[in-house]
């Protein structure tokens, strides 16, 4: 058997962390078996699909790694159509499926107050069709439907506990859980692997292949993802945009690594892996099938130690779009012509450990190309209190003298400065740093005011020294 998997989102917004999850998996899934990946866009909900959210779900494959041209498609469900409506159709030809013009406000009259599913009106009233009519698929009376599902075993689904669904609307429209099946059908897929959501749909979809005469897919139903409240991932609540991430300067290599730690585990006590490594050692059987936990901040930190694992270079090419302002969603402070290069080369390997995430780069580096610091001004609050002044006055000069511009002298005279006063060195550079860079935190002192140089430092020692009484 060939083995042919799909990804099958619904362009209704932002996508999802946990449909990339599932995208990577499926992936893997079909390369580790020779297969092949499908991509199918269900577009068929009009009204919630806009072709802006099509392309932002293709980009967001391609950042992370699931590339345009090597996969089979992108296939939009609107246009099989027909095909949609002709199983239907077929189902119905076959008495598998029955026309109903019940409201639910009907249904919910004879079946009592809340409304427990369709009570089989229809079922033998020989309905013929029309205008507002649905389909309803006959599901049977008796027996199972076992749905084999390689990471849940075999879930048992009683056939009579399953209502009479609806496959067709009033207006003659498919609804998704046919056209899906209908889609999955026509492209000959062999695995469904799909998010545990969709599971309480599988018996019914299984009873739709064998309605329509075709062997029914695997099954596999990976884990729903859930916030650290245990609750399902949701876009009004948590950050759940794969987009966001990538705007906030998420590296791809860390996300896809993190994406497939949710309910999986490379072997060794290892979390932080190749992907090379992931797509030999993933196993879909291993999948655990309890709820997924998406921690945000353990995701951060693992970007860092993605980010510190970069060889400088690679580093610093990661860093460029984040300071030239090219393709990402904030530009810098400065203006292009402000940027220098070499300047950033200086200390790429210092901000290079202090950050999460690469937009972080920017505040990290922005007193080096800046005419002068941003200041906070809660930090300059805090740090130019009494005697800061003085502090300053004393550092001017002190660094005046100094023959040779470099971090240790620099250092040497600021301790010194300091000792006079009877202060640490950490409370001596607070002022300077606040000074020169705006800031409270940030990379070593003495470095950043060699790659600012001599001039710059102390013109920017003058400056604050005259915002002060
Ligand atoms: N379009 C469905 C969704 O986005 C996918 C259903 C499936 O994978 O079978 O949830």
């Amino acid at each position: 058997m060939t083995v042919r998997v799909r990804f099958a989102p619904s362009p209704t917004g932002m996508f999802h962390v946990g449909g990339a999850r599932s995208a990577l998996q499926n992936w893997i899934y079909a390369r580790q078996q020779g297969g092949v990946f499908v991509l199918r866009v269900e577009d068929t909900d009009a009204a919630r699909n806009r072709p802006e959210w099509t392309e932002g779900i293709l980009s967001a494959l391609d950042w992370i790694g699931i590339e345009r041209g090597s996969y089979e498609g992108p296939y939009f469900q609107s246009a099989n159509a027909e095909q949609h409506r002709a199983a239907a159709q077929k189902l119905y030809g076959l008495g598998r499926a029955y026309y109903c013009d019940c409201t639910r406000e009907q249904v919910q009259a004879r079946t009592g107050s809340q409304y427990q599913g369709y009570d089989g009106y229809h079922r033998d009233r020989n309905l013929g069709p029309g205008e507002g009519r649905a389909l309803r698929f006959r599901t049977p009376d008796e027996g199972e439907t076992v749905v084999v599902d390689l990471i849940r075993g075999e879930p048992t689904f009683e056939n009579k506990l399953i209502e009479d669904f609806v496959i067709a609307r009033g207006d003659g429209s498919p609804v998704f859980l046919l056209a899906n099946v209908v889609d999955d059908m026509i492209m000959e897929i062999s695995h469904v692997i799909r998010a545990e959501e969709h599971l309480p749909n599988t018996p019914k979809q299984q009873l739709l292949w064998e309605a329509l005469g075709v062997k029914p897919p695997i099954w596999a139903h990976v884990p729903v993802v859930v916030n650290e409240k245990r609750q399902k991932l949701s876009k009004r609540r948590d950050k759940v945009a794969l987009e966001a991430y990538k705007d906030e300067g998420y590296l791809a290599s860390a996300m896809r690594n993190y994406l497939m730690l949710l309910g999986w585990a490379p072997s060794g006590d290892r979390e932080i892996v190749a992907w090379s490594v992931i797509e030999s050692e993933f196993r879909l059987e291993e999948v655990n099938p309890s709820p997924a936990f998406f921690d945000e901040k353990k995701l951060r930190a693992f970007n860092g130690d993605y980010i510190r694992a970069l060889p400088v270079e690679e580093f610093i090419a990661a860093c460029t779009p984040w300071l030239t302002g090219t393709d990402t969603i904030a530009p810098p402070p400065w203006q292009p012509d402000e940027f220098d290069p070499d300047a950033f080369a200086a200390v790429a390997a210092l901000a290079q450990t202090r950050i999460a995430v690469m937009s972080e780069i920017v505040p990290n580096v922005d007193f080096l190309f800046l005419a002068s610091p941003l200041v906070d001004e809660a930090a300059w609050a805090k740090t130019m209190k009494e005697g800061a002044a003085e502090l300053l006055d004393a550092a001017i000069v002190a660094f005046e003298a100094l023959e040779t511009w470099d971090t240790d002298p620099l250092k040497t005279t600021l301790e010194q400065v300091g000792a006079e006063r009877g202060l640490k060195l950490g409370k001596t550079q607070a002022p300077v740093r606040v000074a020169v860079t705006g800031r409270t935190v940030g990379l070593p002192l003495f470095e950043s005011l060699v790659v600012l140089g001599r001039e710059r430092t102390l013109a920017r020692l003058r400056a604050a020294r005259v915002r002060l009484p």
